[in-house]
């Protein structure tokens, strides 16, 4: 049987996409490299209890996941997190939040040539340890040494995200394997599992799509797969160099996710240099890419979040869990004190190196990459369209990207079957 489109990948992009084709009335297949739907986005659920292991905030601006959210049965929930509450490093000096700021005004000073991430900062920060503090976040944000990337490009991510407010105010009140349910209930019967798809090859009137244990044709393929994930499948014949290389611009990222749970809050009321702040977030200077934000919902648990990027979340992927978990809860107590040793519960994923879905949150352009390879592969070649978070022309990187980039692929695929 011939389709009009074939879309490769389950994740959020594609099941959006799949979703704006079956209101459309339109024959299609969505071909999953893995055995579940939701890509970067799993929770992990136990009775009365879940955690996210992969996408996990939103904020009000971001209205597809906040649709998508309440279209599931769930509400809309804020993070435990006040205005007044403070971010530290691991010196516990207050106020580093005023440093991390500078990255707005670090953009500004990029010129017409591109330069490598790590040498903006070496150019437009005087101090050593803001230096170092900056490096660390950004290793955290996008999960890769700051050495490896294009500033133009993050710069040009950083345009896209359309909202003034922090991307983690707010969070689903159940777990996000609902939404993921919502989106696969449209396309259903649809889904085929465990197919990573390996070659595309172009036919006289449409495409050849073959997964690992099956061929199918269409009219046109949306590829709704990292752009790194895209660039492994083999084309017949070959892509025009332009978008060949725009998909090898892109390094995926490394990240590791733990959340613990405690019986009670202690970092609320915190001792930072005699006075006693909130704290909403630690962001460690050494080892660099690790942050720790409080990932509680009101009225929920009490949760603390750490995020390992970059290059120390590639170290730590090759020990083992207990290694891991010790040296995580080492890290805790160097700034919290012992009782952060005394959690009721925790979760651990470890998503380096991942096979099709990327290591990270998301893959991010290499400085000797093509810096606009994403404004690149938002333009369709023939009937073969490309679709992931990345791609997104607003809020690149973020759940909501992932579904706008869906939802805006299987729109300009409807056009081009016209
Ligand atoms: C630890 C972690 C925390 C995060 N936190 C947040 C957060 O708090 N807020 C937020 O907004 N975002 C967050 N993100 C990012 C967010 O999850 C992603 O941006 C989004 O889910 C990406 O969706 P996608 O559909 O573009 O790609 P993916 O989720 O990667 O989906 C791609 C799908 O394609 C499949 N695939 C790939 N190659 C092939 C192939 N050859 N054949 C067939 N199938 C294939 C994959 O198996 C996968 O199912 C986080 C991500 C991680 C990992």
């Amino acid at each position: 049987m011939e389709y009009d489109v074939i879309i490769i990948g389950a994740g959020l992009a594609g099941l959006s996409a799949g979703k704006g084709l079956n209101e459309n009335g339109v024959r299609y297949k969505i071909i999953e490299a893995n055995s579940r739907p939701g890509g970067k986005v799993y929770s992990r659920e136990y009775t009365g209890r879940y955690f996210e292991l992969g996408g996990q905030f939103i904020n009000q601006d971001m209205t597809e996941m906040t649709r998508l959210v309440k279209d599931a049965g769930m509400e809309i929930h804020e993070t435990d997190v006040t205005e007044d509450a403070v971010i530290i490093d691991e010196r516990k000096n207050t106020d580093v939040e005023s440093i991390l700021k500078a990255d707005k005004k670090l953009f500004k000073g990029i010129g017409e040539r591109d330069i490598r991430l790590s040498r903006l900062y070496e150019k437009y920060i005087a101090d050593s340890y803001h230096r170092k503090l900056i490096s660390s976040q950004h290793s955290e944000l996008l999960n890769i040494n700051p050495e490896l990337i294009s500033s133009k490009a993050i710069a040009a991510m950083m345009d896209r995200y359309i909202s003034s407010k922090s991307d983690t105010t707010h969070q689903a009140s159940g777990p996000l394997n609902n939404v993921v349910s919502y989106l696969e209930r449209f396309s259903k019967d649809k889904i085929m599992y465990g197919q990573p798809v390996a070659e595309i090859a172009e036919s006289k009137d449409g495409y050849i799509i073959l997964s690992s244990n099956n061929e199918y044709r269409s009219k046109a393929v949306i590829l709704a797969i990292p752009p790194t994930a895209a660039s492994q499948i083999t084309y017949t014949p070959g892509l025009p160099e332009k978008i060949e290389n725009a998909l090898k611009s892109f390094k995926d990222g490394a990240v590791i996710k733990i959340t613990w749970v405690f019986e009670e809050a202690f970092w609320r009321s915190f001792s930072v240099q005699n006075e006693v702040h909130r704290l909403k977030e630690i962001i460690y200077s050494e080892p660099e890419g690790i942050t720790v934000s409080d990932s509680s919902k009101s009225g929920d648990e009490n949760r603390l979040t750490m995020f390992i990027g970059g290059d120390t979340a590639i170290k730590l992927a090759d020990k083992t869990i207990d290694e891991r978990l010790e040296y995580a809860v080492s890290l805790l107590t160097e700034v919290l004190g012992e009782k952060a040793r005394y959690y009721i519960d925790r979760e651990e994923s470890v998503w380096v190196n991942a096979p099709y879905t990327g290591g990270g949150y998301s893959a991010s352009v290499l400085y000797t990459g093509i810096f606009n390879a994403a404004q690149i592969l938002r333009q369709p070649y023939k009937k073969l369209l490309f679709s992931s978070s990345e791609l997104s022309p607003d809020f690149p990187k973020f759940m909501e990207g992932a579904v706008r980039s869906g939802k805006h692929t299987a729109k300009k695929a409807l056009e081009l079957l016209k």
